[in-house]
């Protein structure tokens, strides 16, 4: 059974699976090779990918995406407070965590983020399935390198409730390293700045690559709230004003029309990638006028020159700590749909004094390639292992781990950039005389005090034997696992027992009772997205049959007599009706309903020397669905992406 690799991104997914010596991106059903990482819940289905982002414009408040900037997070941490402003869909808290409350078939539903991502994960798996033709168990997932130890957790759990066996967690990164890899036959060591630009992130990483064969991350650096669609916005507000100042009228506060001004907006900007002038036209896009306008590559870069600029200063941050000067670097690899844009390619090239930039890469499906290549290594493909042998991923720790001493002091147990996986061990002891335990508080950060750090769990010791303060020794064990989980212990060695201990369930982590209900549930939901697909087939074979019947009678009435001719034109008019009346019917009442017809009509269609094969074949049925998937759910043409 082959193993996949997912790229779960904030705005996109993508999927690769390593197949007769190489990586192939897999398309989805719409034939594209990366998938919004939406879902949308209406009042009859549940939509995931494509099908869910084309009817964002009609369903806003019930569309979930960014699912990944909640992921593992609490709710009052200070970027969700942030980023709930800009949400459509609702989030509320529940147990000091965030979850996206929709209306799923007339009810509100509240869903945690590691159910919405496992939706997607769903989505992408189903994709690998539908192509390889077999079902897949095993996939590598990947995570932005500042992902902390909660939010990795979190992922890993949202691919248990998709039914997936995680075998790891990558860094994107050091995804696109190993992509970056395999094309270049790499002799002695290499040091390889990693520009990662996508829909919403943004992360630079510097890896050191040893004879093509050891991938060593340095450093990282980046800023989780910049990206392409930052873009879009400020080409949204260039747009609104102009449309302000032409016709004096405000259309910012019209979600449906600031909706489909964004829609133009980016495609206006990734035509700009490759022309120097693009144009949008948006029929009745507000008070019923047409806005016709174009904007320039100028323009554009002028709109975003901040945010652009501003791309390199993580750059800075990530040399200084690989202390490494910017002439160290050998390949500059680029990564994310955004690094199409010229001026960003520019200004990174100015800046590494014109070095080549390293583009061979598809930039949407580097980190999935390499996650795939991963995922065959690490499932033991004979194939790729032979082709990658002793390929070894070596990630780093993003950021200092360490616990809580005397006066609030922040010790560190394993150093930021240490590599992973690792294992520490510190002995602290009592600052009391026969003090009984110990209450241990585990950090993440880079500040001296533990108040301006990241406290991620706090747990107990105690037992610890009468003794006086300092005579005890509690070893205190950290444990970082290969995808980056944290693992601390703790022990008494003075009394001579010991007691393992592990952090508290504090940090919003689902359980697993939590992560097998939820799995149970996904399975549910999955039966009636089937349930519903089946229904909606069934409608649409009653709705064609009807419609053949109509049409013989339109071309070859004629033939008969009139009583025959009112006999089924009447019915077919009843059904119609009927059709109209019971747009939710189930698919039991469809069949029924097209039996009762075909029994009435087959006679009389079979005078009309009709074909009576009946309704449409399966592979009819299948178009017939896509076409009414689309249309039950799908807005009006221009706002489709
Ligand atoms: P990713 O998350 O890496 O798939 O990046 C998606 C982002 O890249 C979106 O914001 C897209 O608008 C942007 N993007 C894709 N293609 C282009 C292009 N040709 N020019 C500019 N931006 C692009």
């Amino acid at each position: 059974m082959p193993a996949i690799g997912i790229d779960l991104g904030t705005t996109y997914s993508c999927v690769g699976v390593w197949q007769q010596g190489k990586v192939e991106i897999i398309a989805n059903d719409q034939g594209n090779r990366t998938t919004p990482s939406y879902v949308a819940f209406t009042d009859t289905e549940r939509l995931i990918g494509d099908a869910a982002k084309n009817q964002v414009a009609m369903n806003p408040s019930n569309t979930v995406f960014d699912a990944k900037r909640l992921i593992g997070r609490r709710f009052d941490d200070p970027k969700i407070q942030a980023d709930m402003k800009h949400w459509p869909f609702r989030v509320v808290e529940e147990g000091g965590k965030p979850k996206i409350a929709v209306e799923f078939r007339g009810e509100t539903k509240r869903f945690n983020p590691e159910e919405i991502s496992s939706m997607v994960l769903t989505k992408m798996k189903e994709t690998a399935e539908a192509y390889l033709g077999q079902s897949v168990k095993d996939a590598v997932i990947t995570v932005p390198a500042y992902f902390n130890d909660s939010q990795r957790q979190a992922t890993k759990d949202a691919g248990a409730i998709a039914g997936i066996n995680v075998l790891r967690i990558i860094n994107e990164p050091t995804a696109a390293a190993l992509a970056y890899g395999l094309d270049k036959n790499l002799k002695g060591e290499r040091n390889v700045l990693i520009f990662d630009l996508g829909g919403g992130t943004f992360d630079v990483s510097i890896l050191s690559i040893d004879e093509g064969s050891l991938f060593e991350v340095k450093a990282t650096a980046g800023d989780t709230h910049l990206g392409g669609e930052d873009f879009d916005s400020r080409l949204v507000e260039h747009f609104a004003a102009e449309f302000e100042r032409k016709y004096k009228k405000n259309m910012r506060m019209n979600p449906r029309a600031l909706r489909r001004l964004r829609t133009a907006a980016e495609r206006a900007k990734r035509t700009l990638s490759s022309s120097t002038e693009a144009s949008i036209e948006i029929d009745a896009l507000f008070d019923g006028i047409d806005f016709y306008t174009k904007v320039s590559r100028a323009r554009f870069e002028e709109l975003c020159a901040d945010l652009f600029r501003g791309t390199l200063a993580p750059v800075e941050k990530a040399l200084a700590d690989a202390k490494m000067d910017k002439r160290a670097i050998h390949d500059i690899v680029l990564v994310g749909g955004s690094t199409r844009i010229p001026k960003i390619q520019s200004l990174l090239q100015n800046f590494f004094c014109g070095k080549q930039l390293n583009l061979s890469i598809n930039p949407d499906e580097a980190v999935a390639y390499g996650a795939a290549v991963q995922a065959a290594i690490l499932s033991g493909d004979g194939n790729a292992s032979s082709s990658l042998q002793d390929v070894l991923l070596v990630d780093v720790a993003p950021l200092s781990l360490g616990i809580e001493t005397a006066g609030g002091v922040m010790t560190n147990i394993i150093e930021r950039n240490a590599r992973i996986p690792c294992k520490q061990t510190q002995t602290f002891t009592t600052y009391a005389d026969n003090q009984p335990g110990v209450s241990i508080q585990v950090f993440e950060g880079e500040r001296a005090m533990t108040k301006d750090n990241n406290l991620l769990g706090r747990f107990e010791l105690s037992g610890i034997a009468p003794a006086p303060r300092g005579v005890p020794k509690i070893e205190v064990t950290f444990d970082l696992d290969a995808n980056g989980i944290l693992h601390v212990t703790a022990k008494d060695t003075a009394s001579g027992r010991s007691s393992d201990v592990r952090i508290t369930n504090d940090k919003g982590r689902l359980s697993r009772e939590e992560i097998d209900r939820m799995l149970a549930e996904a399975e549910r939901y999955k039966e009636q997205d089937h349930e519903q697909r089946e229904r909606v087939a069934a409608r649409n074979q009653l709705e064609s049959y009807l419609f053949k019947v109509k049409q013989a009678l339109q071309e070859h009435g004629a033939k008969l007599p009139q009583e025959d001719r009112d006999k089924v034109s009447g019915l077919c008019e009843e059904t119609l009706r009927w059709l109209d009346n019971n747009t939710l019917a189930e698919k039991d009442e469809y069949q029924h309903k097209l039996e009762a017809l075909q029994k009435q009509c087959s006679a009389v269609m079979a005078k009309l020397h009709q074909n009576s094969a009946g309704p449409a074949g399966p592979q009819d049925c299948g178009a017939q669905f896509r076409q009414a998937g689309g249309r039950n759910s799908g807005p009006t043409v221009e706002e489709v992406d």
